[in-house]
């Protein structure tokens, strides 16, 4: 999972509008930041490991000038933090020079790499986005237009694009949409006499994050489609490949802010129709629900609706503690619950809880947080879990780890009862998520639910996820979701 946003702010820089554009996206990834900007003749690349407020800070924003820019938010996992798997990534190719910023993950990361020149001795870092930007760049097409209708259709995968180049921004979608994409509107500003601010375009990972720069939601990239971003131009649409849209479900389960829309839906609206689908599948005698902060608060807002108990605040969270579940390892992960989740024994002693989180992946944070709860007193901890069990893991951009780590993909639901502790636990059906989202399965990629790929994963499923080999037997660490586990080794 990423963030990315680009704009095209005609008369100013455009480095203010894509901070502040990726800094609405940094709940999808806290790992690295980074911007890269134009001027309409040169591109400048700054990036590094940490938080957006931390890396793209009030002293670095002036130095990066030009009407053109975008941004990027990666998501952390194990084993990969390091600064080479930062972006945007950035290559002077034999074609052109490009910066990406991506969000997703290709699975035919062999097959590119095959076609790239010289091989990955001319790769900074193994990345799937590091090859691609490659490719790109070295295509020897005179535009970057057809550099991407000739490379993209070689490209499988996820993959949500936010491209620079010298003259223009370009946002592309994958044919199947697995990640989300907007295009929006800056209006010029009022207070401006000479008329230098003429307004913009922009392209972003999600409409909350349009909304927060102060411009208007225009439509969603379509799948299979690029928009060009232009100085003085309404945006160009080209498209090249047929698109399909199969959107991630676990955006609008979990990831996506609750105040962005997907497919027309708000993700707040789907989540409290989620939470009150559950309860219509899985109600239980109890004194009130509680949400586990904050993605669970929607869902479990909607479940006291439909059971028609009161809806309190069983725990409070500290805000200023990231996700628990991308802490870099295990250990740190168990110690983080409590440092990030505490319990209200004023609240929850003496009574019987029905406990709504969004989605459970290995089990080690709830386990952890059902004991907090008993040790508070809790006389009963009903679990309902406003997602089905995730028994797959994902090619398209999600870390949601091997297989073997998903605890529902080795334990029945009882099982995952018991190991977490639980009286009762109940998921969401897929047929539940679809009647909370009111559409149809069709739109949707459930992969991780239902094992039913929209796109082949060629390699071993058996191995490592991220760890592919090139025709060499090398390892070759897959993504911007980083290598999961493995350590992509600076320039090799
Ligand atoms: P666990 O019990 O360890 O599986 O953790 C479950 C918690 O992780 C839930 O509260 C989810 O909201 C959260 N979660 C689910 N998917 C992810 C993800 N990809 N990144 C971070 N947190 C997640």
């Amino acid at each position: 999972m990423c963030g990315i946003f680009g704009a095209v702010t005609p008369g100013a820089d455009a480095a203010g509008i894509a901070a502040l554009g990726v800094f609405s996206l940094q709940h999808r990834g806290q790992e690295s930041a980074g911007i890269a900007v134009s001027d309409g003749e040169q591109l400048m690349l700054y990036k590094d490991l940490g938080l957006i407020a931390q890396v793209l800070d009030e002293r670095r924003l002036p130095s990066l000038r030009g009407h053109l820019a975008i941004s990027h938010c990666r998501y952390s996992t194990t084993g990969s933090t390091v600064w080479e798997n930062a972006q945007p990534t950035f290559r002077m190719g034999r074609g052109r020079a490009l910066a990406i910023g991506h969000n997703g993950n290709l699975v035919n990361t062999r097959e590119l790499l095959a076609r790239l020149e010289g091989g990955k001795s001319r790769l900074a870092a193994t990345t799937d986005t590091e090859l691609l930007t490659a490719l790109l760049a070295d295509d020897p097409s005179s535009d970057t237009v057809e550099a991407l209708k000739r490379v993209l259709p070689t490209v499988q995968g996820a993959y949500s694009l936010a491209i620079l180049d010298e003259k223009r921004v370009y946002g592309v979608r994958d044919p199947h949409g697995f990640r989300p994409l907007v295009l929006g509107r800056i209006e010029p500003a009022e207070d401006d006499p000479e008329g230098k601010h003429s307004g913009g375009w922009v392209i972003s990972s999600e409409s909350a994050a349009i909304d927060v720069a102060g411009g208007t939601v225009v439509r969603d990239v379509e799948p299979g489609e690029i928009v060009i971003l232009e100085e003085g131009k309404d945006p160009v649409s080209v498209r090249f490949a047929e698109g399909h849209e199969q959107l991630c479900v676990f955006e609008l389960i979990y990831f996506g802010r609750p105040d962005s829309y997907m497919l027309g839906r708000n993700l707040y609206e789907s989540r409290r129709r989620m939470g009150i689908a559950l309860a219509q599948e899985a109600p239980v005698a109890a004194d009130m629900v509680m949400p586990v902060p904050d993605t669970g608060a929607p869902a479990a807002a909607g479940f006291a609706e439909g059971i028609g108990l009161p809806y309190r605040e069983g725990m409070v969270r500290n805000r200023y503690s990231g996700r628990t579940f991308i802490q870099p390892s295990q250990h740190m992960r168990q110690r983080g619950v409590t440092v990030k989740l505490s319990p209200l024994r004023e609240v929850v002693a003496g009574r019987r809880l029905i406990v709504v989180d969004d989605s459970i992946v290995r089990g080690t944070t709830t386990r952890q947080i059902v004991a907090l709860l008993r040790k508070a007193g809790a006389t009963e901890v009903h679990l309902r879990i406003s997602s089905p069990p995730i028994h797959h893991p994902c090619f398209y951009g999600i870390d949601t780890q091997i297989e073997t780590e998903l605890i529902a993909s080795t334990h029945s639901v009882d099982e995952i009862r018991e190991f977490v502790g639980a009286d009762s636990l109940t998921f969401l059906s897929i047929k539940g998520v679809l009647q909370a989202l009111d559409l149809p399965y069709e739109q949707f990629c459930f992969a991780c639910f239902d094992g039913r790929y929209p796109v082949p994963v060629p390699y071993d499923t058996a191995r490592h996820k991220f760890v592919l080999e090139d025709a060499d037997g090398e390892p070759v660490s897959q993504g911007e979701a980083g290598a999961m586990g493995t350590r992509p080794e600076p320039g090799n």
